[in-house]
Protein backbone atom coordinates (compact mmCIF):
# COMPACT_ATOMS: atom_id res chain seq x y z
CA UNK A 1 0.00 0.00 0.00
CA UNK A 2 1.08 3.21 -1.12
CA UNK A 3 1.56 6.10 1.84
CA UNK A 4 0.56 9.60 1.08
CA UNK A 5 4.06 10.44 1.62
CA UNK A 6 4.46 8.52 -1.67
CA UNK A 7 5.98 10.36 -4.42
CA UNK A 8 3.83 8.33 -6.75
CA UNK A 9 1.09 9.85 -4.84
CA UNK A 10 0.12 12.81 -7.42
CA UNK A 11 0.04 10.75 -10.49
CA UNK A 12 -1.61 7.30 -8.45
CA UNK A 13 -4.53 10.37 -7.66
CA UNK A 14 -5.03 10.42 -11.09
CA UNK A 15 -5.98 6.75 -11.61
CA UNK A 16 -7.98 6.62 -8.40
CA UNK A 17 -9.84 9.64 -9.61
CA UNK A 18 -10.79 7.44 -12.53
CA UNK A 19 -11.39 4.80 -10.87
CA UNK A 20 -8.67 2.91 -12.26
CA UNK A 21 -6.69 -0.05 -9.91
CA UNK A 22 -2.98 0.68 -10.02
CA UNK A 23 -1.05 -2.65 -9.00
CA UNK A 24 2.46 -3.09 -8.45
CA UNK A 25 3.79 -6.45 -9.50
CA UNK A 26 7.10 -8.29 -11.13
CA UNK A 27 6.49 -7.79 -14.94
CA UNK A 28 9.39 -9.64 -16.34
CA UNK A 29 8.81 -8.87 -20.14
CA UNK A 30 6.67 -5.31 -19.68
CA UNK A 31 7.19 -1.99 -17.68
CA UNK A 32 3.27 -1.71 -17.24
CA UNK A 33 0.14 -1.93 -19.13
CA UNK A 34 -3.66 -0.82 -19.03
CA UNK A 35 -6.61 -2.65 -19.38
CA UNK A 36 -10.23 -3.48 -19.00
CA UNK A 37 -11.76 -6.52 -17.25
CA UNK A 38 -15.05 -7.26 -16.73
CA UNK A 39 -15.95 -3.38 -16.83
CA UNK A 40 -13.18 -2.45 -14.58
CA UNK A 41 -9.90 -0.86 -15.48
CA UNK A 42 -6.64 -1.66 -14.03
CA UNK A 43 -2.95 -0.34 -14.87
CA UNK A 44 -0.12 -2.60 -14.06
CA UNK A 45 3.16 -0.85 -13.05
CA UNK A 46 6.63 -3.40 -12.55
CA UNK A 47 7.26 -3.10 -8.91
CA UNK A 48 10.94 -4.42 -10.43
CA UNK A 49 11.67 -1.13 -12.36
CA UNK A 50 12.87 2.46 -10.10
CA UNK A 51 10.55 5.44 -9.15
CA UNK A 52 11.37 7.33 -12.06
CA UNK A 53 10.77 4.80 -14.76
CA UNK A 54 7.75 3.65 -12.60
CA UNK A 55 6.49 7.66 -13.33
CA UNK A 56 7.29 7.85 -16.75
CA UNK A 57 5.10 4.28 -17.09
CA UNK A 58 2.25 5.41 -15.09
CA UNK A 59 2.20 8.64 -17.31
CA UNK A 60 2.28 6.49 -20.35
CA UNK A 61 0.01 4.30 -19.54
CA UNK A 62 -2.58 7.60 -18.41
CA UNK A 63 -2.13 8.61 -22.24
CA UNK A 64 -3.55 5.56 -23.54
CA UNK A 65 -6.48 5.37 -21.35
CA UNK A 66 -7.42 9.59 -22.13
CA UNK A 67 -6.59 9.12 -25.78
CA UNK A 68 -6.88 5.43 -26.91
CA UNK A 69 -9.24 3.64 -24.98
CA UNK A 70 -11.57 3.92 -28.01
CA UNK A 71 -9.16 3.38 -30.46
CA UNK A 72 -9.61 0.95 -32.83
CA UNK A 73 -6.01 -0.22 -33.98
CA UNK A 74 -4.36 -2.70 -31.26
CA UNK A 75 -2.64 -0.97 -27.69
CA UNK A 76 0.69 -2.23 -29.08
CA UNK A 77 0.33 -0.31 -32.03
CA UNK A 78 3.63 1.75 -32.47
CA UNK A 79 2.48 4.86 -33.89
CA UNK A 80 0.42 4.95 -30.29
CA UNK A 81 3.21 4.25 -28.13
CA UNK A 82 4.98 6.82 -29.78
CA UNK A 83 2.26 9.36 -28.40
CA UNK A 84 1.64 7.97 -25.20
CA UNK A 85 5.51 7.96 -24.53
CA UNK A 86 5.44 11.84 -25.93
CA UNK A 87 2.11 12.56 -23.68
CA UNK A 88 4.71 11.08 -20.86
CA UNK A 89 7.14 13.36 -21.38
CA UNK A 90 5.11 16.21 -21.61
CA UNK A 91 2.86 15.81 -18.22
CA UNK A 92 6.47 14.85 -16.45
CA UNK A 93 8.22 18.29 -17.89
CA UNK A 94 5.09 20.26 -16.78
CA UNK A 95 4.98 18.23 -13.03
CA UNK A 96 8.59 19.67 -12.78
ZN1 LIG B 1 2.09 1.66 -24.26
Amino acid sequence: MKTSKDPLQPLLSLFLARGIEVVFTPLHCSHGGITCYKGRWFCLISSFDNLETQKFTLCHEMNHFLYHQQDPRAINDESLEAEADQGARFTLARMG
